[in-house]
């Protein structure tokens, strides 16, 4: 489901005729170590491939147009060794419409003291020739991320890998089918939108489906294949029985293994690799999925509770942008439910009815069967579990009526002081930066939701740059945030976005 693709990104290394044939030599070899040493890093989550060296306006407008049609190729990372005069870039940069990122930097670390002359001034002057790239490319006002310093240095490295995730999700965004088998709650505001301009904006496809389609799709899977999937949840989670007996117990997971195979079944046929549910609205469900969304949340599924189709794209997103990362610490849907507002322990507690996906589970994970306090269906078999520690980012996409705003928190994971065994769901629970007063009034302002899109394994540079390409607008509550400063940061984006 969350197979990474196996896209490339391609280096572009700017010059010109002038400097001579030997020149234009060395800046090709230059450009291949730095692509060679790139990809031996280690650091990149993508390989980077080196193309000939961009000398004309003819061979710039080519490239970039082959750049647009190559599905493989997920962004552009340009250099200009030498001066290379940016109007031979006009053409080709107006047609280019993928992430590009320019990449500011020179072969050498260091001056070459006792051996500088004019010769290697005029064959090394990327400080010279990338203000002169820099300036076209802002005079156009092209979307695009700036990585300064040396290429060996492995912050640089980071910042390109960093810049790659954020590409993926930028090139991915138009290929996410939201699955609607349920409409938004009744009279919830913050979950609507706009579904059209979602389209518009990221590329997303959100459609209906009746609930009783995929409660079909479920009612067909067999008894053998619903019995070997509760087999593999017995092998590997906790069953806390809690007083029910086991039989009946078993009986209660087994309803969630049969939902987990229809719907995954029911989302694979169709190509839709996000969806939403609403308790109120289950037609001939037994339950509301619990362990079965949670299920399909790990495998890579977006998912928003409630009709919340935003949220589903962006779970599904940035599990998207985080495929294949090494030490991965997860991405799932949360709600902020209930606050700590002891001095020095401030926190929000995360949680949801049941929907919490398993990346994030700090620890063993268990089963638990009980009733649910809304909807009037069986008691649900979900998973339960506490979340990691560490710093995270909480999203939340709204829809402000003419336009959409990214709002995007870090917070501070932590363990809870005590257990809470009467707590029948999963959770996390969080610090927002700077402090739970001043990031709370921030969040509340900004017209933040209740449900989040969370992970540990983005930044909110990431996101803050995703959005920009999106071309919306993104707001950060971090740990420099003041409510004055906030406050003007959305009076700027009701005058720049409007
Ligand atoms: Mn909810």
């Amino acid at each position: 489901m969350l197979a990474a693709k196996n896209y490339k990104f391609w280096f572009c290394t700017g010059s010109q005729d002038l400097y001579g044939d030997e020149c234009l030599r060395n800046v090709a070899d230059h450009a291949k170590i730095i692509v060679a040493k790139l990809n031996e890093s280690g650091v990149l989550p993508y390989e980077v491939v080196w193309k000939p060296t961009l000398i004309t306006n003819e061979l710039i407008r080519k490239t970039f147009n082959e750049a647009n049609m190559d599905d493989a190729c997920a962004g552009v990372i340009t250099w200009m060794h030498t001066f290379s005069p940016a109007k031979s870039w006009i053409l080709g940069l107006q047609e280019y419409r993928k992430p590009l990122l320019h990449l500011h930097t020179q072969f050498n670390e260091e001056l070459p003291y006792d051996t500088i002359d004019m010769d290697f001034m005029n064959e090394n002057q990327s400080a010279h020739g990338d203000r002169e790239y820099g300036h076209i490319v802002s005079r156009m006002g092209i979307e695009r991320k700036v990585v300064v310093g040396h290429w060996s240095d492995r912050t640089v490295q980071e910042r390109i890998s960093e810049w790659m995730r954020t590409a993926i999700g930028v090139i991915e965004s138009s290929h996410i089918r939201v699955m609607r088998v349920a409409d938004n709650m009744r009279n919830v505001a913050v979950t609507e939108g706009d579904k059209v301009e979602a389209q518009l904006k990221f590329g997303w496809e959100i459609d209906t489906y009746p609930v009783n389609e995929i409660a079909e799709s479920v009612a067909a899977v067999s008894e053998a294949d619903t019995n070997a999937l509760v087999e593999e949840y017995y092998g590997k989670y906790e069953i806390l029985l809690e007083g029910r007996v086991p039989e009946e117990f078993k009986r209660h997971v087994a309803v969630q293994a049969q939902i987990e195979i229809g719907f995954e079944r029911f989302l694979e046929e169709k190509n839709y690799q996000a969806i939403v549910t609403h308790f109120g609205d289950l037609g001939a469900l037994k339950q509301l999925p619990g362990l079965a969304i949670q299920r399909l949340m790990e495998k890579g599924y977006g998912f928003g509770a409630e009709g919340d189709w935003k949220v589903a794209a962006m779970v599904r997103l940035m599990k998207i942008m985080t495929a294949g990362m090494e030490g991965a610490k997860g991405t799932s849907m949360l709600e902020d439910y209930t606050y700590n507002f002891v001095k020095g322990k401030e926190g929000i507690l995360q949680a949801h009815m049941l929907e919490i996906c398993p990346t994030i589970a700090d620890g063993p994970i268990s089963i638990k069967c009980q009733p649910l306090s809304m909807g009037d269906r069986e008691d649900p078999a979900r998973l339960v579990f506490t979340s990691k520690e560490g710093r995270g980012i909480a999203t939340s996409l709204i829809d402000l009526g003419s336009r959409f705003r990214l709002i995007i928190n870090d917070v501070d994971c932590k363990k809870v002081e005590k257990p809470m065994p009467k707590l029948p769901v999963a959770t996390n629970f969080w610090t927002p930066q700077p402090n739970l007063y001043t990031g709370a009034e921030a969040w509340i302002l900004a017209g933040g939701a209740h449900h989040t899109a969370f992970t540990y394994d983005l930044s909110a540079e990431q996101m803050g740059d995703w959005a920009a390409a999106m071309g919306i607008e993104a707001v950060y509550i971090d740990k420099d945030t003041t409510i004055r400063d906030f406050k003007k940061d959305l009076m700027l984006g009701n005058v720049v976005y409007r």
